[in-house]
Order: C-alpha cells, then sequence, then structure tokens
C-alpha cells in the first residue's frame, strides 16, 4: 500500500511501469501482493547493483569467497537457526474489515518506544493508547505471526516440511566447513552470497520496500573473537564504500546504532543503516556482529563436526562473525528516489533521473537526426555497433525528433546521448568526421570525433 499523499513516491512508481523498471507481480490477474516483477531496464539496473557488491567485495578481493545455495534446505536448518520457533512478527487484527497490521509499527507511529516489548505488553499499550485501526475501528489483540513460507517437498502423502529460505545468510553457515575444506583460508575470512530470500510479510507496502520476496546481497565474515571490533569497523566503513560508489547521496544514509534491547541477544553490536525514502527514514541495510551464535547452533543442531582448525597451532574454534546484510530492492528503491529529479531544460520542464553512469541501465543512447534518411540511419547504426562492443548497455532511438528523444532517455538516466547528423556524414576527410555527445544533467552538447568517441565516452563513464 503507498500512501496516496506521496507524491515523489506515486510518480517514481508511474516511471518504473511506464518506461519498464518494475511491474506489479501477476498483474493481468490482479496482483499478487508483495511480490514485483523488474522489467527491461529494471533489470539492468538490478544487475549493476549486484555486480559492483559481487566486485568491489569478492572480486576484488582475495579473502571472501562466493556461493549459490539452494534456495530449499533441510527443515532442520531453520530449526537450528531459531528461525522455526521465533522468526515472526506482531500481528494486530481490525475486528470489523479482518485487515492485519505489524503492532510494532503502530506503536512506532504512535511514538511509543516499544525495545524489548513482549506480545502481551504490546496488546496492553494498544488499547491504552486508544490506536484505532486507519479504518477506525479497534484491533483484536497482537498474535505473533510465523513469517516463514512453509512448503511440501516429496511426492509421496507425508511429503516433508521445507521452507522457504528467509534469509540467505542460512546458506552460507551450512557451506562454512565446505569452503574451508576445499580453499584452506586463513581467519578472518569471508562467504557471501547474491539471492532471493522470501518473508511472509504481514503488511507488504511502500512499492518494492517491503515485500514477501525479496533479494539479499549478504557477507559472513569470520573472524577471531577478540578482532571482532576492528573488523567491525572494516565493513562499516565498506558499507559507506558501497554507497558511494552506487551513488547514493552520503546525506540521506545514516547510522542507526540499534539499543541493547532491540538486539537479538546473541549480537554485542549491530548498526542499521538507515534511508530518507519519501515516505521517511527506514532501514536500508543491516550490519550486525552475531558473536559465534549462528555456526554453534549448526553444529549442535547437525551434529557434524564444523571447527575451524588453526593450520599452526592445531587450535580448534568456532568463529565469530560480522554480517554486512543488503537488500537489493532497498537499494533499488533509494536510487531511484534520490535520482528522481524534475527541472526545466531551454525552458521547457522535465523529469530525469540523476543516475550514477555506473548504475544507469542505459549508459549511451546513439540517434540518427532523422530516422528517413538512410545513410544517417546506417552511420548511426556503424556507431551504435562499435560502442556497443565495449558498452554493452545501450540503446538506439528513431522515435519521434530528437527532443523527445532526449526526454525519453533523461526520465530513464541515460548519461550520454550520441547524435548522428549531416555534417557527421558530410565530412570531406572521415577521419574528421564528428557527432554531437549531449550530457543528461546540463543538456550541454560537444562534438566529437568519432574516431575518439570511445575512449571519449569511456572517460565520461568512469
Ligand atoms: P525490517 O525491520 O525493515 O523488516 P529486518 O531488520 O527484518 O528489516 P534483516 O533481517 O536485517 O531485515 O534483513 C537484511 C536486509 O534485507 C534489510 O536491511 C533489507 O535491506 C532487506 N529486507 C529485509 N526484509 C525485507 C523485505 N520484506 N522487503 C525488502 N527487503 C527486505
Amino acid at each position: 500500500m503507498v500512501d496516496k499523499n506521496n507524491d515523489k513516491m506515486e510518480k517514481v512508481i508511474s516511471l518504473c511501469k511506464r518506461r519498464g523498471f518494475v511491474f506489479q507481480g501477476s498483474e493481468i490477474y490482479g496482483g499478487l501482493a508483495g511480490t514485483w516483477d523488474y522489467g527491461p531496464l529494471g533489470v539492468a539496473l538490478k544487475k549493476n547493483i549486484e555486480n559492483i557488491w559481487w566486485n568491489m567485495f569478492v572480486d576484488l578481493r582475495s579473502d571472501v569467497y562466493g556461493l549459490d545455495a539452494a534456495i530449499l534446505m533441510n527443515e532442520k536448518v531453520w530449526k537450528a537457526s531459531g528461525h522455526v520457533d521465533s522468526f515472526s512478527d506482531p500481528l494486530v487484527e481490525d475486528k470489523k474489515t479482518k485487515k492485519r497490521y505489524r503492532a510494532d509499527h503502530l506503536l512506532e507511529e504512535a511514538g511509543v518506544n516499544i525495545a524489548g516489548m513482549t506480545i502481551s505488553e504490546m496488546s496492553e499499550q494498544i488499547s491504552e493508547k486508544g490506536i484505532k485501526s486507519p479504518d477506525g475501528n479497534e484491533f483484536g489483540d497482537v498474535q505473533s505471526f510465523k513469517m516463514m513460507f512453509e512448503t511440501k517437498i516429496g511426492a509421496s502423502e507425508d511429503a516433508g516440511i521445507t521452507y522457504l529460505r528467509p534469509e540467505t545468510a542460512g546458506g552460507i553457515f551450512v557451506n562454512f566447513k565446505n569452503v574451508v575444506d576445499a580453499f584452506h583460508p586463513k581467519l578472518p575470512f569471508g562467504i557471501a552470497q547474491i539471492g532471493k530470500a522470501f518473508r511472509n510479510e504481514i503488511a507488504p507496502r511502500d512499492f518494492i520496500f517491503r515485500v514477501r520476496e525479496l533479494e539479499q546481497m549478504e557477507i559472513e565474515f569470520f573472524v577471531r573473537e577478540e578482532t571482532w571490533e576492528e573488523n567491525f569497523e572494516h565493513w562499516r566503513k565498506n558499507v559507506w564504500d558501497y554507497v558511494d560508489q552506487i551513488g547514493l547521496p552520503r546525506d540521506l544514509v545514516h547510522e542507526l546504532e540499534v539499543s541493547e534491547e532491540d538486539r537479538a541477544h546473541y549480537s554485542k553490536r549491530t548498526i542499521d543503516f538507515e534511508f530518507d525514502y519519501p515516505f521517511g527514514r527506514k532501514e536500508l541495510y543491516g550490519l550486525a556482529y552475531r558473536g559465534n551464535y549462528d555456526l554453534t547452533k549448526h553444529k549442535e543442531g547437525s551434529g557434524a563436526n564444523i571447527d575451524y582448525v588453526d593450520s599452526e597451532s592445531g587450535e580448534k574454534i568456532l568463529p565469530h562473525v560480522i554480517e554486512p546484510s543488503l537488500g537489493v530492492g532497498r537499494t533499488f528503491l533509494a536510487i531511484l528516489t534520490s535520482a528522481y529529479t524534475e527541472d526545466k531544460i531551454d525552458g521547457e520542464a522535465r523529469t530525469f533521473l540523476k543516475l550514477s553512469p555506473k548504475v544507469a541501465p542505459i549508459k549511451v543512447a546513439v540517434f540518427p537526426l532523422l530516422k528517413n534518411k538512410p545513410e544517417l540511419v546506417a552511420k548511426a547504426q556503424e556507431i551504435f555497433e562499435m560502442i556497443r562492443k565495449e558498452i554493452p548497455q545501450i540503446m538506439f532511438d528513431t522515435n519521434g525528433n530528437v527532443g523527445k528523444r532526449y526526454r525519453r532517455q533523461d526520465e530513464i538516466g541515460t548519461p550520454f546521448c550520441v547524435t548522428v547528423d549531416f555534417e557527421t556524414i558530410e565530412s570531406e576527410n572521415p577521419e574528421d568526421a564528428e557527432v554531437t555527445v549531449r550530457d543528461r544533467d546540463t543538456g550541454k552538447q560537444e562534438r566529437v570525433k568519432i574516431l575518439e568517441l570511445l575512449n571519449h565516452l569511456k572517460n565520461l563513464l568512469n
């Protein structure tokens, strides 16, 4: 559900649909709450977000190992991790409409500090404060609602139960020993994974902010206990570096030190990185020191020997872990809402996405000045093919006049447009032939030699 008064969100959602970034899941069947489909430009932006992360934290490091674990895991994994018993949210139901809400969110919105509050205390507070549903009705008692999606596995009647993973971290912990045995890494080292996770959210809302099928980019960074603080700082800095890399304005990102009452009991420190979305300041990422809770639980639950053996001293330990956990969808939304800009250019109103070239789904658009002049079209196509070999996220457009094409590219955040005109093809010496390169943010145009175009664009995009 989106707040109808939230003008910017409405505009971003409409742009996403109109231009093929994000569509409502199962739309022609009336939708499925909490699911969204990424269209051609959306998937390109999403892949850029993920590739920058993978590149920074896996490819460019020698102490982090990549992983792609199965989504379906033995149910014992989630029993051992504590998810089966306690991965739940407090639910409250409107007595009349039967609509369901998150009790903690309602209380927070009413200014109540819910840190450490039990389910029954939440019920008391809702009635004491006279909190009513958005439809003005009374609420029933607060209940604990399990958020994991359960599914059956196998064909027989008594098929076993399993769950769609609620976070990617589980797959990392159960593969800890496999990675150690295959690569013999020295501490500290990390295992990284990008993938889908599923949470049966009580009230999916705010477009792709709170969804039931989500994507996470997670690292478990295994450390010796006595070094947790320095490693925590290291990952805190890395989160900020990533924020810079994807072009999020730093002043919209805020660290929230999670209080002891609000932290998981095994965590000695957790920072939420919050973002100023148009609907308020909300969690973008989490960074947690989880002790060695997870490995301890999986060792107990599986009975397997998953100790890490120090190659020099022979000492057996269960390393502690620092976990930076980043949501792909929330990153996507932060990028779009902060990049969305309205201004005037040459006296004409326009909308544009001020995306960092690193994340922009299309880096360069190429046009012939006129679409009905075959020699212009042919030259533009030749240039398009030349650029595409090295800058694959590129688009060719002949629709409408050049002004309209610029507006369309501005709206999807394309940093540069290249136009082939009569001067280009009429140049006496082909080595002198030039095209126009136009900058999205300023609208400024410059003439660039075709021979220098590729390098020129690569420099601009870096
Ligand atoms: P929230 O308090 O907003 O429900 P959380 O604290 O439960 O989030 P974590 O369990 O720490 O979230 O998950 C790590 C990251 O995964 C979050 O920081 C966020 O980026 C992303 N994430 C979690 N739940 C969702 C969701 N329902 N929809 C989209 N992204 C999510």
